[in-house]
């Protein structure tokens, strides 16, 4: 999951596990929102399918928010250029 290959901290190898074999330091908190970047741009994607472009733009904004993910950033960009209504019924419909 942790795809840092050394330690910020003193350049050992990590391998698959969060704690570094030499210093000690714990990157769970950093692999936990790594994750959480990652499912936030699948739920901005799920959204943006459903036409729910606000809910995408905030799940993105959530996830650059964690990590500036290369995927993140691109969706960011499509939902910035196709922000508009596809319908033409965009404005004061509030009764639901
Ligand atoms: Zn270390």
């Amino acid at each position: 999951m942790l795809t840092m290959e050394r330690c910020p901290a003193c350049r050992s190898r990590l391998g698959n596990t969060p704690l570094c074999p030499r210093c000690g330091c714990d990157f769970t908190l950093a692999a936990r929102a790594k994750t959480q970047a990652q499912n936030l741009v699948c739920r901005a994607i799920q959204a943006w399918c459903k036409d729910d472009h606000d809910m995408a733009a905030a799940h993105i904004g959530e996830s650059l928010a964690l990590k500036q993910g290369h995927l993140a950033k691109a969706v960011a960009v499509m939902l910035l250029g196709q922000h508009r209504p596809l319908d033409g019924n965009a404005t004061g419909d509030s009764s639901a």
